[in-house]
């Protein structure tokens, strides 16, 4: 008998390409038959045969505080209440602008865009119009959304410029995109010796999470901050993931790092449509209506989602929120470590604050090309048996976890469990 997941997925497939609103949702990757949410709470979320699992993707990020937390349920019912979108101001925004500029000091001014693309596009504009130069440099195995310039791979050799990853894109957008690898500080700083006066800004994801989890040396880091200094480029740290995920200011509260521009999305949001982006005050006067960097959204700042955003980022704030996810979120990766090493498989796990990486390697990849050696195939087999065993993990080998502050000492535990069996199921195969 076909399952309900498996009758909504060929359904879907006729509807929608693929059968999904996004393409790793598809288990293009694992194999097998997406899973159709019918709803959530907490750490868990239940598919449509109801089946329960426990979450670690939440939402891909946002689901901080567990879904459908009462107190953001609440902000929401509310705020829809009084309507769902004006196209005018509202106090709620500025409140909104004010915490995130609070909580991330280097922001001085921020805009609220619906998504994290949109975020990331609007941020490459606004660099390239204050600084009145084109070319921008990004680094492979990061991802920022789905702009133009951003979907690229690095070219044949180090100084020349990108080609598209994506059919669509002009090879006429993706040659003004410098592709160069990540944690290789004297790569970045040769680029710039060569050509720093024509860069207008580099953007990297500080703690990465679109290649598994990888953080940044401080020592890329601060090589990035020091030669966008010396050559008049703006740094934009994209923390659309790791903003108020690893720390509530953030990776760059983490490293110490000062950006120019900052990305935001995900946490922000609570699950709703909300992303920004931000920085110096006097790189964002640069934009409409100020400047000539145009920028517009008919549900920017809309009443709903900030409302969402707000009851997320109220409940960020409680003394030790951090403290305790991360200390939960170590607390799983150390468990998955010990059950591999009981049987004797090749894996290690990371954490920073409430993103982990699951590597089936010898040791913990520092790089993009020691990444994409992880064993693929082990981590598939990995992902089915813990999804047949109740617990969601990404769907794909080169995705990071999160977790939630609603994944208790008895969630982490199960869940442990649940991993030590689907090692041994390894070992034997
Ligand atoms: N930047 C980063 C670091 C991301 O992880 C993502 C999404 N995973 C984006 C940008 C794009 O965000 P969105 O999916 O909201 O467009």
């Amino acid at each position: 008998m076909t399952s309900k997941n498996d009758q909504l997925f060929a359904r879907a497939q006729l509807s929608t390409p693929g059968g999904v609103n996004s393409p790793v949702r598809a288990f293009r990757s694992v194999g097998g038959t997406p899973r159709f949410i019918t709803r959530a709470e907490g750490p868990y979320f239940w598919d449509a045969d109801d089946r329960r699992y426990i979450d670690y993707i939440g939402s891909w990020g946002p689901a901080i505080v567990g879904h459908a937390h009462p107190d953001v349920v609440k902000a929401v019912q509310e705020a829809a209440t009084r309507g769902l979108s004006f196209g005018a101001p509202t106090e709620a925004e500025i409140e909104m602008a004010e915490l995130i500029c609070r909580l991330v000091p280097s922001i001085e001014q921020v805009r609220l865009v619906s998504s994290g693309t949109e975020a990331a596009m609007s941020a490459l504009r606004l660099a390239r119009g204050a600084t009145g130069r084109d070319k921008i440099i990004k680094f492979e195995g990061c991802y920022h959304g789905h702009a133009d310039s951003l979907l690229v791979k690095a070219g044949s050799g180090l100084l020349t410029f990108g080609n598209p990853t994506s059919a669509g894109v002009p090879e006429d957008f993706a040659k003004h995109t410098l592709v160069l690898d990540y944690n290789d500080p004297a790569q970045l700083e040769n680029v710039f010796k060569e050509m720093g006066d024509s860069i207008a800004c580099v953007i990297v994801e500080p703690v990465a999470g679109n290649m598994n989890l990888l953080p940044a040396t401080p020592e890329f880091l601060q090589t990035m901050r020091r030669v966008c200094t010396q050559y008049g480029a703006v740094m934009i740290l994209d923390e659309v993931m790791s903003g108020f995920r690893v720390a509530l200011g953030g990776a760059q509260s983490l490293y110490g790092i000062t950006p120019d521009l900052t990305v935001l999305g995900k946490v922000i949001g609570g699950g709703l449509p909300v992303a920004a982006f931000g920085g110096r005050a006097d790189i964002m006067r640069h934009l409409a209506p100020l400047g000539g960097v145009y920028q517009a959204g008919t549900l920017s700042g809309n009443p709903v989602t900030v409302a969402a955003g707000m009851a997320t980022l109220k409940l960020i704030q409680a003394p030790g929120f951090y403290e305790n996810l991360s200390a939960q979120t170590a607390k799983l990766v150390h468990g998955f470590s010990a059950a591999a090493r009981e049987a004797d498989i090749a894996f290690c796990a990371n954490s920073v604050g409430g993103m982990f990486g699951l590597y089936f390697a010898t040791e913990v990849p520092v790089s993009y090309d020691t990444m994409m050696k992880c064993d693929k195939t082990r981590f598939n087999a990995f992902f089915h048996a813990m999804l047949d065993a109740g617990v969601y993990l990404a769907p794909s080998a080169f995705e990071a976890g999160f977790v939630s502050a609603q994944h208790d000492d008895a969630i982490i535990e199960s869940s442990i469990k649940a991993a030590r069996a689907a090692f041994a199921q390894l070992a034997d195969d």
